[in-house]
């Protein structure tokens, strides 16, 4: 069994030209499974080569904005290009979201049923929502299991694991033991490192801003941050997502470095991280 992971946004909730919003494609041999679905997700599946319609599997961590912002063109369009089956996996308010999108676009949806196209893959999606740590049944050929994040909302990371190799993705949180845990010796960890030093929070003038940083700092981690708990858990590849604008990569990898001794990768958009044999 082979692991790919291919980013696809790398961004927050701020508008970035550099970085779209959060959202990833873990392979499993030939299976992708996209994993959050921020804005620009489609547009950034058909740049890194994948057909929308190809994703049968979504899986949510957490529903903030900027996790969600292209699901109702992932959802749309995909079908529309001829994906007829999908699954979405997320927290407790999944079925809701999906709902409410649906609803949202009603009359759009029954002009484009009417073309004669079919409803399957829009009307019967299929959603699976978590409200417990735990392993999560689903038809993917790797064990998988969410664990809670810190975060202000209802947060779970997501551990693939088969044939030995694991790759863990954090979704948003604050440090926690918890995440160590489930980190343990993962060959990539995929984790939240909005709190860059070099962002505009911490750069620019603005009081609100500043005031802000010190908020976010109960949500999300430092790459120092995430370096500890990379290191704690033994995980052999780092990767730092969830950058704000202005974010200095170089010196997200050196904070995390400074603690961690394994590699460090500052994610960027469209990059293609494999394990290490
Ligand atoms: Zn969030
Ligand atoms: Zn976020």
């Amino acid at each position: 069994m082979e692991f790919l992971l291919q980013m696809l946004g790398t961004g927050s909730p701020r508008p970035d030209l550099e970085r779209s919003g959060p959202a990833q494609v873990l392979f499993i041999d030939d299976i992708p499974v996209l994993i959050d679905c921020g804005e620009g997700t489609t547009g950034q599946l058909l740049k890194a080569g994948i057909l929308p319609e190809r994703i049968n599997h979504l899986w949510l961590t957490h529903l903030h904005s900027d996790h969600l912002f292209g699901y109702a063109q992932f959802l749309i369009g995909g079908q529309g290009n001829g994906r007829r089956e999908l699954t979405v996996v997320g927290p407790a308010g999944t079925k809701k979201y999906h709902e409410r999108t649906l609803e949202m676009y009603e009359e759009d949806i029954r002009y484009r049923l009417s073309l004669g196209r079919s409803p399957k893959g829009l009307m019967d999606v299929n959603i699976i929502e978590i409200t417990e740590p735990g392993e999560v049944e689903s038809d993917l050929p790797v064990k998988v299991t969410a664990e809670r994040m810190v975060h202000n909302v209802p947060t779970f990371g997501y551990r693939f694991e088969g044939d030995g190799k694991a790759v863990v993705i954090s979704g948003d949180t604050a440090p926690t033991d918890r995440l160590i845990e489930f980190a343990r010796g993962a060959d990539i960890l995929v984790q939240d490192a909005a709190l860059t030093t070099t962002s505009v929070y911490t750069k620019g003038e603005n009081k609100e801003f500043e005031k802000v940083f010190v908020n976010l700092q109960k949500e999300h981690c430092t790459p120092a941050q995430c370096g500890e708990t990379a290191e704690q858990a033994g995980v052999k590849k780092l990767v730092l997502t969830h950058f704000l604008p202005g974010a200095d990569p170089e010196e997200a990898c050196r904070e995390a470095l400074e603690v961690f001794s394994g590699p460090v990768i500052a994610g960027e958009d469209l990059q293609l991280i494999k394990i290490d044999e």
